[in-house]
């Protein structure tokens, strides 16, 4: 009988019972569904929930990392009485302590914490291979211009872009020099000359998807700078760095004062200075820190 229903497809009792079983099968298909889409909607929420609140914790600041300037080998700018590597140093750890002291859930990273060389590359490195969300270097100025050394005074923010001026260029051109002490320079940069205005053609070509967020910490650092010992603001600025073009995060370059102004050279020798200098970088840190916060939670929020 059973062979018959195969063979003979057209059986009504063949059809009545493929029918019956074809609803028996949808019922439970059906039945199935439901219960699928009620864990769907009980499982869904929670996952989207899941999501959202680590999108919310990796838009706040978990991993810092603190670049003092030059190091080793390198001096960076020379003053009359002191290297800029020292000055970076002494701010760089000032304000570290600062950070670990007042937010003992940020993960605070140093590209070094002595008198030590440390090539761009691995300061990058260390930012990008630590997953940072935020990269500070601390750098001090100076002018080569002569004439021009007791007249060029203040503090500046460099984020990544193309120079706009002239004193942009030499600064950026004195800043990448650094490369010039590591081994193996041209192949490690691939032929990237600092000195040559032709190489920095390469970072007009760069799309900068961390651009808003490094303004952000930049317009906050020169506005806490108001309230330290250099008080003479030059401004944000955009300028090609090696150091913040190879790090995957927003990253800002602070040039906290002139080493060839002999009297900012020596607010910038003085310890309390150093440390003011240092808690000025922590406010603009904190207020930095608050607003990726608030943003997360507008952006959880829809709004
Ligand atoms: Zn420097």
């Amino acid at each position: 009988m059973i062979r018959d229903f195969v063979v003979h497809p057209k059986n009504e009792f063949y059809i009545g019972y493929n029918k019956f079983y074809y609803f028996c099968v949808a019922k439970k298909i059906n039945k199935r569904m439901k219960l699928l889409k009620i864990l769907l909607l009980l499982i869904v929420p929670l996952n989207l929930n899941s999501q959202n609140t680590n999108e919310m914790a990796f838009a706040g600041v978990r991993t810092l990392v603190i670049d003092a300037g030059h190091g080793g080998r390198d001096p960076g700018a020379l003053g009359k009485y002191v290297y800029e590597k020292t000055i970076n140093l002494a701010i760089a750890l000032k304000l570290g302590k600062l950070i670990e002291e007042w937010f003992p859930d940020v993960n605070v990273l140093y590209t070094r914490k002595e008198d030590v060389s440390v090539d761009l590359n691995e300061r990058s490195n260390l930012a990008n291979s630590n997953n940072a969300d935020l990269f500070i270097s601390i750098h001090a100025n100076s002018t080569e211009n002569a004439n021009a050394r007791n007249s060029t005074m203040g503090n500046e923010t460099y984020i990544m872009g193309v120079h706009k001026s002239e004193d942009n260029l030499e600064i950026a051109m004195f800043e990448n020099s650094s490369i010039k002490f590591e081994d193996n320079y041209e192949d490690k940069y691939e032929g990237f000359d600092p000195t040559n205005p032709e190489s920095y053609i390469l970072f007009s070509l760069m799309q900068n998807e961390y651009l808003e967020q490094s303004l952000k910490i930049a317009e906050f650092i020169q506005e806490e700078f108001q309230n330290g010992p250099v008080t003479r603001d030059r401004g944000v600025k955009q300028m090609g760095l090696i150091v913040l073009y190879k790090t995957v995060a927003p990253s800002v370059l602070t040039e906290v004062g002139f080493l060839s102004n002999p009297e900012e050279e020596l607010v910038l020798m003085d310890e309390g200075n150093q440390q003011k200098i240092a808690e000025c970088i922590f406010k603009a840190f904190k207020r930095y820190k608050e607003y990726m916060e608030n943003y997360a939670v507008e952006q959880y929020n829809g709004n």
